[in-house]
C-alpha cells in the first residue's frame, strides 16, 4: 500500500491533515453552521426552472465574467456597490484561496487571530503562504489596540479578520477593522460569512470600503442563504482587487448551473433569508439555556454558540452523537460549539444535554 509519505509531495504539505469536519447521517446535525431550514418550495421550483434552462446551453462555456450574478450581488449588498467591485467563486473558501493566490504565496505571510476559522492555515499552506496565529484578548474578543499591536509585531502581508469569528461567535467592531487597516501595509480581509446573523444595528465592514483599496470583504451564500450545497461565495472590494483575482482564477470557474442557481436564490433573497430572525432567536435561546444548565456560553453574533465549562468535551460529543445529535469539538479545551437549528432541533440538543447531568462546578 502506498502512503502519503511515499509520494513526492511538496515538503511543506508533509504531515498536514485535510479539513475534516465529520459528515454523518444523523437526525440532528448542528456541527457545521449550516442553515438547517430547507429552502422554500416555490424558490426551489424557480431555481430548478432556471437550472433546467441553463442545462440546454451547457455545450457552451458559461459567462466567464458571471456579469448578471455580479450585478445581482451588488444589488443585494447595497452600499452603492457596483458589479465591478464584486467577485464570486465556488464557496467563500475559494474566494479566500483566490486572494491568497494573488496576494500571498512563498515569502509572504497571513496573520489570523486564533482561535479562528480552521481553513485559514490550510488555505495558507495550500498557497505556500506562511500563516501567523495572532493573539486575542480575554473571552476571544479583539480590541483595536490588540489587533494593531499584533500586526505591528508580525508585519504580515495579509491580515484576516473573521467577523463574527468562527468558532467563537465573537462579533467584531468596526473600530477594530479600521485599526487593523491603519496598522497594516497589506491586504486586510474581513470574512463576513455570518454577517446576516449580526444584530440589525451593527453595521457591516462594507460601510468602510470607500477609500480603502486594501480592504476586502468576503461573504457566502452557505449560511444565512441556506445554500451551502450550491457552493457560492462572493467578495466586495476595489475594482483593482477584482482585476488581481482574475489573474489566478481558472477560466469559467463558476459553472452555468451554479450561476443560474445563485441568480435564482438571489431573486428570492427575502424568502431565502426569512428564517434568519428565527435562527437568531434559537441562538439567543441557546445562550440563555446553556447558562441555565451551568455551562459558560460566549456572546455570539452568528448562527452558533461556543460554550465552555465542559469537563470532557469528547465524552459529551460522543454521548450526544449516541442520541443522534452531532455538534462540534473545535479543539478548544473544555469547550464545544453548537449550531442554532430549528426550534425542534435546538430543543432536542438542549434536552439531550440536560439529560447528561449538570457540568461539574
Ligand atoms: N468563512 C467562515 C468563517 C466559515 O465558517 C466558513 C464555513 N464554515 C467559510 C468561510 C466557508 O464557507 P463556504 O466555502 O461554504 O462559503
Amino acid at each position: 500500500m502506498t502512503s502519503l509519505s511515499d509520494l513526492p509531495i511538496r515538503d511543506d504539505l508533509r504531515g498536514r491533515t485535510p479539513y475534516g469536519a465529520p459528515q454523518k447521517a444523523v437526525p440532528v446535525a448542528l456541527n457545521v453552521n449550516e442553515n438547517t431550514h430547507p429552502i422554500p418550495e416555490d424558490v426551489a421550483a424557480d431555481i430548478v426552472a432556471r437550472v433546467a434552462a441553463a442545462v440546454t446551453g451547457v455545450n457552451r462555456y458559461p459567462d466567464r465574467e458571471f456579469t448578471a450574478l455580479r450585478e445581482a450581488f451588488a444589488g443585494y449588498l447595497g452600499h452603492g456597490l457596483t458589479a465591478e467591485q464584486i467577485w464570486a467563486a465556488n464557496g467563500s473558501n475559494e474566494v479566500l484561496q483566490h486572494i491568497l493566490q494573488a496576494f500571498g504565496g512563498p515569502g509572504r505571510s497571513l496573520l489570523g487571530f486564533a482561535p479562528t476559522y480552521s481553513m485559514y492555515p490550510l488555505l495558507a499552506a495550500g498557497t505556500g503562504t506562511e500563516y501567523i496565529a495572532g493573539a486575542r484578548d480575554d473571552d476571544f474578543e479583539l480590541s483595536p489596540e490588540t489587533a494593531a499591536s499584533e500586526i505591528a509585531r508580525s508585519d504580515p502581508d495579509l491580515v484576516i479578520l473573521c467577523a463574527p469569528n468562527n468558532p467563537t461567535g465573537t462579533p467584531l467592531s468596526l473600530e477594530t477593522i479600521e485599526a487593523a487597516y491603519d496598522a497594516s501595509r497589506g491586504i486586510v480581509i474581513v470574512d463576513e460569512a455570518y454577517a446576516e446573523f449580526m444584530p440589525e444595528d451593527q453595521p457591516s465592514a462594507l460601510t468602510l470600503l470607500e477609500g480603502r483599496p486594501r480592504l476586502l470583504i468576503s461573504r457566502t451564500m452557505s449560511k444565512a442563504f441556506a445554500f451551502a450545497g450550491a457552493r457560492v461565495g462572493y467578495l466586495a472590494a476595489d475594482p483593482a482587487v477584482v482585476d488581481a483575482l482574475r489573474l489566478v482564477r481558472l477560466p469559467y470557474h463558476l459553472s452555468a448551473l451554479t450561476q443560474a442557481a445563485a441568480l435564482g436564490a438571489l431573486a428570492h433573497a427575502d424568502e431565502m433569508l426569512a428564517m434568519v430572525g428565527e435562527i437568531r432567536t434559537q441562538r439567543d435561546r441557546l445562550v440563555s439555556e446553556l447558562a441555565r444548565l451551568g455551562y459558560r456560553p460566549h456572546r455570539s453574533g452568528s448562527n452558533f454558540v461556543l460554550f465552555g465549562g465542559v469537563d470532557d468535551p469528547h465524552a459529551v460529543f460522543e454521548a450526544l452523537l449516541e442520541r443522534g445529535i452531532l455538534i462540534r469539538d473545535v479543539g478548544i479545551p473544555n469547550h464545544l460549539r453548537v449550531t442554532a437549528g430549528t426550534e425542534a432541533e435546538t430543543t432536542a440538543f438542549l434536552e439531550a444535554l440536560a439529560a447528561l447531568g449538570r457540568p461539574a462546578e
